[in-house]
Protein backbone atom coordinates (compact mmCIF):
# COMPACT_ATOMS: atom_id res chain seq x y z
CA UNK A 1 0.00 0.00 0.00
CA UNK A 2 1.43 3.60 -1.13
CA UNK A 3 0.13 6.93 0.67
CA UNK A 4 -2.24 8.60 -1.59
CA UNK A 5 -0.58 12.20 -0.58
CA UNK A 6 3.09 11.66 -1.04
CA UNK A 7 3.21 8.44 -2.37
CA UNK A 8 5.65 7.00 0.30
CA UNK A 9 5.54 2.76 0.74
CA UNK A 10 6.32 3.62 4.44
CA UNK A 11 2.55 2.74 5.46
CA UNK A 12 1.40 0.96 8.55
CA UNK A 13 -2.09 0.23 10.05
CA UNK A 14 -2.21 3.15 12.86
CA UNK A 15 -5.69 1.97 14.00
CA UNK A 16 -8.32 -1.13 13.60
CA UNK A 17 -11.67 -0.86 15.11
CA UNK A 18 -14.63 0.64 15.72
CA UNK A 19 -14.57 4.49 14.48
CA UNK A 20 -17.38 7.59 15.03
CA UNK A 21 -19.91 7.34 12.72
CA UNK A 22 -21.95 10.49 12.55
CA UNK A 23 -22.09 12.49 15.90
CA UNK A 24 -20.50 11.54 19.33
CA UNK A 25 -21.68 8.26 20.73
CA UNK A 26 -22.30 6.60 17.26
CA UNK A 27 -20.35 3.66 16.08
CA UNK A 28 -19.62 1.46 12.43
CA UNK A 29 -20.64 -1.90 13.19
CA UNK A 30 -17.50 -3.35 11.96
CA UNK A 31 -13.81 -2.51 12.66
CA UNK A 32 -12.16 -0.07 10.43
CA UNK A 33 -8.74 0.36 9.43
CA UNK A 34 -6.71 3.53 9.77
CA UNK A 35 -3.43 4.24 8.10
CA UNK A 36 -0.90 6.45 8.45
CA UNK A 37 2.05 7.62 6.46
CA UNK A 38 5.03 7.42 8.40
CA UNK A 39 6.82 9.98 5.98
CA UNK A 40 4.48 13.08 5.15
CA UNK A 41 2.44 12.02 8.61
CA UNK A 42 -0.78 11.85 7.34
CA UNK A 43 -3.85 9.08 8.59
CA UNK A 44 -6.21 7.94 6.59
CA UNK A 45 -9.38 5.30 5.58
CA UNK A 46 -10.24 3.78 2.66
CA UNK A 47 -13.28 4.75 0.96
CA UNK A 48 -16.32 3.82 2.94
CA UNK A 49 -19.31 6.21 1.14
CA UNK A 50 -19.18 7.89 -1.68
CA UNK A 51 -19.00 11.46 -0.79
CA UNK A 52 -20.29 13.29 -3.92
CA UNK A 53 -23.98 11.68 -3.08
CA UNK A 54 -23.52 11.42 0.41
CA UNK A 55 -22.98 15.23 0.68
CA UNK A 56 -25.48 16.47 -1.96
CA UNK A 57 -28.39 14.82 -0.07
CA UNK A 58 -29.63 15.32 3.34
CA UNK A 59 -27.38 12.08 4.52
CA UNK A 60 -24.36 13.66 5.97
CA UNK A 61 -25.79 17.02 8.24
CA UNK A 62 -29.14 14.70 9.49
CA UNK A 63 -26.35 12.17 10.41
CA UNK A 64 -23.94 14.15 12.10
CA UNK A 65 -26.77 16.98 13.43
CA UNK A 66 -30.08 15.52 13.46
CA UNK A 67 -31.47 18.68 11.36
CA UNK A 68 -31.28 20.54 8.26
CA UNK A 69 -33.46 23.04 9.01
CA UNK A 70 -31.75 26.60 8.80
CA UNK A 71 -32.78 28.00 11.61
CA UNK A 72 -31.04 25.00 13.57
CA UNK A 73 -27.76 25.67 11.32
CA UNK A 74 -27.10 29.10 13.15
CA UNK A 75 -28.08 27.85 16.51
CA UNK A 76 -25.06 25.23 16.15
CA UNK A 77 -22.24 26.80 13.70
CA UNK A 78 -23.09 31.03 14.23
CA UNK A 79 -20.89 30.46 17.19
CA UNK A 80 -17.70 29.56 15.00
CA UNK A 81 -18.08 32.36 13.25
CA UNK A 82 -15.66 34.17 15.52
CA UNK A 83 -12.98 31.59 15.45
CA UNK A 84 -12.88 31.62 11.92
CA UNK A 85 -12.80 35.27 11.59
CA UNK A 86 -9.84 35.12 14.37
CA UNK A 87 -7.84 32.55 11.77
CA UNK A 88 -7.98 34.95 8.91
CA UNK A 89 -7.97 38.53 10.47
CA UNK A 90 -10.77 40.98 9.65
CA UNK A 91 -8.99 43.63 7.68
CA UNK A 92 -8.29 41.26 4.62
CA UNK A 93 -12.43 40.91 3.51
CA UNK A 94 -13.44 44.68 2.59
CA UNK A 95 -14.10 45.30 -1.23
CA UNK A 96 -12.93 41.96 -1.93
CA UNK A 97 -13.96 38.53 -4.04
CA UNK A 98 -14.56 36.01 -0.92
CA UNK A 99 -15.60 32.84 -1.69
CA UNK A 100 -16.02 29.88 0.92
CA UNK A 101 -15.86 26.25 0.11
CA UNK A 102 -18.61 24.16 2.04
CA UNK A 103 -20.27 27.16 3.24
CA UNK A 104 -23.46 25.33 4.73
CA UNK A 105 -26.07 27.77 4.84
CA UNK A 106 -23.87 30.99 4.57
CA UNK A 107 -23.60 31.52 8.86
CA UNK A 108 -19.92 32.77 8.74
CA UNK A 109 -20.85 34.27 4.91
CA UNK A 110 -22.92 36.71 6.51
CA UNK A 111 -20.59 38.35 8.61
CA UNK A 112 -17.89 38.99 5.65
CA UNK A 113 -21.58 40.27 2.84
CA UNK A 114 -21.38 43.65 5.23
CA UNK A 115 -17.96 44.37 3.77
CA UNK A 116 -16.90 42.24 0.53
CA UNK A 117 -17.41 43.37 -3.03
CA UNK A 118 -18.71 39.58 -4.19
CA UNK A 119 -19.82 36.71 -2.13
CA UNK A 120 -19.29 33.22 -3.61
CA UNK A 121 -20.86 30.44 -1.88
CA UNK A 122 -19.91 26.73 -2.94
CA UNK A 123 -22.08 24.01 -0.87
CA UNK A 124 -23.06 20.76 -2.38
CA UNK A 125 -26.65 20.48 -0.42
CA UNK A 126 -29.02 21.09 -2.79
CA UNK A 127 -31.24 22.54 0.25
CA UNK A 128 -28.55 24.65 1.88
CA UNK A 129 -27.79 26.18 -1.65
CA UNK A 130 -31.62 27.38 -2.14
CA UNK A 131 -31.19 29.34 1.54
CA UNK A 132 -27.65 30.86 -0.11
CA UNK A 133 -29.37 32.06 -3.80
CA UNK A 134 -32.08 33.65 -1.46
CA UNK A 135 -29.00 35.69 0.15
CA UNK A 136 -27.83 37.00 -3.02
CA UNK A 137 -24.38 34.95 -3.36
CA UNK A 138 -23.14 33.66 -5.97
CA UNK A 139 -23.55 29.88 -5.51
CA UNK A 140 -21.96 27.08 -6.86
CA UNK A 141 -22.26 23.17 -5.92
CA UNK A 142 -18.49 22.39 -5.82
CA UNK A 143 -15.02 24.66 -6.37
CA UNK A 144 -14.49 23.53 -9.96
CA UNK A 145 -17.91 25.04 -11.07
CA UNK A 146 -16.99 28.25 -10.19
CA UNK A 147 -13.77 28.68 -11.62
CA UNK A 148 -16.24 29.22 -15.08
CA UNK A 149 -16.32 32.70 -13.95
CA UNK A 150 -14.10 33.22 -10.75
CA UNK A 151 -11.14 31.64 -11.93
CA UNK A 152 -7.84 33.92 -11.27
CA UNK A 153 -10.64 35.96 -9.99
CA UNK A 154 -11.13 35.24 -5.84
CA UNK A 155 -8.83 37.72 -3.36
CA UNK A 156 -9.87 35.29 -0.31
CA UNK A 157 -10.70 31.69 -0.29
CA UNK A 158 -11.53 30.27 3.04
CA UNK A 159 -12.62 26.96 3.96
CA UNK A 160 -12.99 25.42 6.89
CA UNK A 161 -13.71 21.43 8.54
CA UNK A 162 -14.44 20.51 4.62
CA UNK A 163 -10.78 19.32 3.40
CA UNK A 164 -10.99 16.30 5.64
CA UNK A 165 -13.67 15.14 4.11
CA UNK A 166 -13.17 15.42 0.39
CA UNK A 167 -11.51 12.41 -1.46
CA UNK A 168 -9.28 14.05 -3.45
CA UNK A 169 -7.73 16.52 -1.28
CA UNK A 170 -4.99 17.35 -4.02
CA UNK A 171 -7.93 18.08 -6.47
CA UNK A 172 -9.36 20.14 -3.89
CA UNK A 173 -6.14 22.39 -3.34
CA UNK A 174 -5.86 22.81 -6.91
CA UNK A 175 -9.25 24.01 -7.52
CA UNK A 176 -8.41 26.56 -4.64
CA UNK A 177 -5.27 27.86 -6.49
CA UNK A 178 -7.02 28.48 -9.84
CA UNK A 179 -9.93 30.33 -8.35
CA UNK A 180 -7.51 32.89 -6.45
CA UNK A 181 -6.03 35.53 -8.66
CA UNK A 182 -2.27 36.26 -7.94
CA UNK A 183 -1.75 37.72 -4.49
CA UNK A 184 -5.22 36.36 -3.36
CA UNK A 185 -5.13 34.71 0.09
CA UNK A 186 -6.41 30.96 1.04
CA UNK A 187 -7.30 29.84 4.68
CA UNK A 188 -7.92 26.56 4.99
CA UNK A 189 -8.67 24.77 8.47
CA UNK A 190 -8.86 21.34 9.36
CA UNK A 191 -8.70 19.11 12.74
CA UNK A 192 -5.05 17.50 13.46
CA UNK A 193 -4.82 14.33 15.15
CA UNK A 194 -4.12 15.96 18.56
CA UNK A 195 -1.45 14.52 19.40
CA UNK A 196 -1.57 15.93 23.26
CA UNK A 197 -4.81 14.34 23.36
CA UNK A 198 -3.89 11.14 22.16
CA UNK A 199 -0.95 10.59 24.26
CA UNK A 200 -2.82 10.75 27.26
CA UNK A 201 -6.14 9.27 26.13
CA UNK A 202 -4.92 6.46 23.46
CA UNK A 203 -7.33 4.22 21.78
CA UNK A 204 -10.62 5.83 23.85
CA UNK A 205 -10.01 8.64 21.98
CA UNK A 206 -9.22 7.44 18.78
CA UNK A 207 -12.58 5.56 18.56
CA UNK A 208 -14.84 8.02 20.22
CA UNK A 209 -14.04 11.27 18.52
CA UNK A 210 -11.14 11.33 16.34
CA UNK A 211 -11.58 8.45 14.31
CA UNK A 212 -14.94 8.83 11.88
CA UNK A 213 -16.55 7.87 8.78
CA UNK A 214 -17.00 11.37 7.43
CA UNK A 215 -13.29 12.64 8.35
CA UNK A 216 -11.42 10.19 5.18
CA UNK A 217 -8.69 12.27 6.20
CA UNK A 218 -6.28 13.60 9.27
CA UNK A 219 -3.47 15.96 7.88
CA UNK A 220 -0.33 16.70 9.17
CA UNK A 221 1.44 19.92 8.41
CA UNK A 222 3.93 18.09 6.28
CA UNK A 223 0.98 16.44 3.82
CA UNK A 224 -0.70 20.02 3.72
CA UNK A 225 2.44 21.45 2.87
CA UNK A 226 3.50 18.77 0.55
CA UNK A 227 -0.19 19.35 -1.60
CA UNK A 228 -0.08 22.77 -1.30
CA UNK A 229 3.39 22.77 -3.42
CA UNK A 230 2.22 20.38 -5.65
CA UNK A 231 -0.47 22.37 -6.64
CA UNK A 232 1.84 25.59 -7.36
CA UNK A 233 1.55 27.81 -4.17
CA UNK A 234 5.77 28.60 -3.63
CA UNK A 235 7.24 27.50 -0.42
CA UNK A 236 7.55 31.03 1.13
CA UNK A 237 3.76 31.57 0.55
CA UNK A 238 2.63 28.43 2.39
CA UNK A 239 2.02 28.66 6.06
CA UNK A 240 0.48 27.42 9.29
CA UNK A 241 -1.20 28.45 12.43
CA UNK A 242 -2.35 26.21 15.32
CA UNK A 243 -5.37 26.69 17.49
CA UNK A 244 -6.50 24.54 20.51
CA UNK A 245 -10.20 24.58 20.53
CA UNK A 246 -11.22 22.51 23.35
CA UNK A 247 -10.04 24.14 26.63
CA UNK A 248 -8.19 21.93 29.71
CA UNK A 249 -11.69 21.20 31.11
CA UNK A 250 -12.83 19.45 27.94
CA UNK A 251 -9.06 16.82 28.72
CA UNK A 252 -10.14 17.09 32.27
CA UNK A 253 -13.66 15.99 31.37
CA UNK A 254 -12.42 13.00 29.17
CA UNK A 255 -9.96 11.89 31.96
CA UNK A 256 -12.70 11.64 34.71
CA UNK A 257 -16.03 10.30 32.49
CA UNK A 258 -13.86 8.52 29.41
CA UNK A 259 -16.31 10.12 27.41
CA UNK A 260 -16.54 13.70 24.64
CA UNK A 261 -18.20 16.57 25.43
CA UNK A 262 -18.47 16.50 29.65
CA UNK A 263 -16.46 19.25 30.36
CA UNK A 264 -15.22 19.73 33.97
CA UNK A 265 -15.90 23.19 35.40
CA UNK A 266 -14.55 24.29 38.88
CA UNK A 267 -13.32 27.63 40.14
CA UNK A 268 -9.94 26.37 39.79
CA UNK A 269 -10.49 26.17 35.73
CA UNK A 270 -9.69 30.01 35.50
CA UNK A 271 -9.49 31.74 31.84
CA UNK A 272 -5.71 32.17 32.97
CA UNK A 273 -4.78 28.96 33.24
CA UNK A 274 -7.18 27.63 29.82
CA UNK A 275 -5.11 30.62 28.12
CA UNK A 276 -1.77 28.35 28.99
CA UNK A 277 -3.38 25.32 28.01
CA UNK A 278 -4.67 26.77 25.12
CA UNK A 279 -1.54 28.80 23.84
CA UNK A 280 1.54 25.94 24.92
CA UNK A 281 -0.72 23.38 22.84
CA UNK A 282 -0.76 25.66 19.89
CA UNK A 283 2.86 26.69 20.82
CA UNK A 284 4.46 23.15 20.83
CA UNK A 285 2.11 22.06 17.37
CA UNK A 286 0.51 19.71 19.67
CA UNK A 287 -2.92 21.54 19.40
CA UNK A 288 -6.19 20.05 17.60
CA UNK A 289 -6.76 22.49 14.96
CA UNK A 290 -4.24 23.74 12.06
CA UNK A 291 -4.82 26.59 9.66
CA UNK A 292 -2.76 26.13 6.02
CA UNK A 293 -2.94 29.85 5.08
CA UNK A 294 -1.59 30.04 1.08
CA UNK A 295 -0.52 33.09 -0.71
CA UNK A 296 -0.75 32.24 -4.99
ZN1 LIG B 1 2.72 10.23 2.80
Amino acid sequence: MRCKICNSSNVKEEYNGLIRDGGLGRYTKKNVSMYRCADCGVIWHEKIYKADEYYQTDTYRNSLEGTIKESDFYKLHDKESLAKLTYTGTEIYRDSVVADIGCGCGAFLDYVNGVAKKVVAIEPAEFYREVLNRKGFYTYSYAREAKDRFANNVDVVTSFDVIEHVESPQDFLLDVYELLKVGGRAFIGTPTETPIMRSLLGKMYDMKLLFSTQHIWIFSKESLRMMADKVGFLPQNIKFKYYQRYGIGNMLGWLKFQEPKKDIQNDFITKTLDDVWKRESEKQELADYIVLEIEK
